[in-house]
C-alpha cells in the first residue's frame, strides 16, 4: 500500500482524502506532524490560503523537514495554494515558502473569489478524456525553468506543470468528480 499524505494544517484536506480513498493500493493519511512527514511515501499540499499554511508550516517546525524531503525526492503535488507553497518565485513579489519548484507563480491571477470558474481541458499525459478544471481564486504559472514540463495551459496561461518529483496544478481536481489527476499522481509516485 502506498501511504499518501495530505498536509492537514488548513484548506481542502478531506476532499483530497476522499479522492485518494477511491484509488486501489493507496492509504491516505492526514499529515500534521514531523513524524507523519517522515512516514508518508508522498504528500499533497492542498488548496486553501497559502499565507496561512506557510505560516503554520513554520510555527509547527515542519517547514525545513518538508523542504528537505522534497529536495531528497519525495513526490509532492501542490494544488492552488499548495502550488504557491512550492514556487521559487511569486508575483506580485511576496514572501516565498518552500522554494523548491522552478516556477514563477502569479497569485490570485484571475481576480477575487467572485472570479472563480470551471472549464474543461484535454491533458493527454493525465487522461484520455477532457477533464473538468475548477479554479477558485486561483494562481497560474507565469514562467517555468528549463527542467519543468508544462502539462496544461488554459487561455495561454500555464495551469499544470511537473518538475521531476513535483507536480503543481492551479485548479482543484479534488472538488470535481474525476480522480484522473489523483491517479496520475499515484502513477508518478509508482514510477519515481
Ligand atoms: N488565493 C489563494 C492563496 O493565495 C489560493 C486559493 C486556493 O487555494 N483556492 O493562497
Amino acid at each position: 500500500m502506498l501511504k499518501v499524505g495530505v498536509l492537514a494544517l488548513q484548506g481542502s484536506v478531506s476532499e483530497h482524502i476522499d479522492m485518494l480513498n477511491r484509488i486501489e493500493n493507496v492509504c491516505p493519511v492526514e499529515v500534521k506532524t514531523s513524524e507523519q512527514i517522515n512516514e508518508v511515501d508522498a504528500l499533497i499540499l492542498p488548496g486553501g490560503e497559502s499565507t496561512t499554511i506557510g505560516k503554520l508550516l513554520v510555527d509547527f517546525s515542519l517547514h525545513d523537514l518538508l523542504k528537505k524531503r522534497i529536495i531528497n525526492g519525495m513526490p509532492v503535488w501542490g494544488t492552488c495554494a499548495g502550488m504557491i507553497l512550492l514556487a521559487k518565485k511569486l508575483l506580485p513579489e511576496a514572501h516565498t515558502h518552500l522554494e523548491v519548484m522552478d516556477i514563477c507563480v502569479k497569485r490570485n491571477a484571475y481576480g477575487s473569489q467572485a472570479c472563480s470558474f470551471e472549464t474543461a481541458a484535454f491533458i493527454p499525459s493525465i487522461s484520455p478524456k477532457p477533464i473538468s478544471l475548477a479554479f477558485i481564486r486561483a494562481p497560474y504559472i507565469e514562467s517555468v525553468g528549463k527542467q519543468v514540463e508544462i502539462l496544461c495551459t488554459v487561455d495561454n496561461n500555464i495551469v499544470a506543470a511537473r518538475e521531476n518529483n513535483m507536480l503543481a496544478t492551479s485548479f482543484h481536481p479534488e472538488v470535481t468528480d474525476d480522480e484522473s489527476v489523483h491517479r496520475y499522481f499515484v502513477r508518478m509516485i509508482e514510477q519515481l
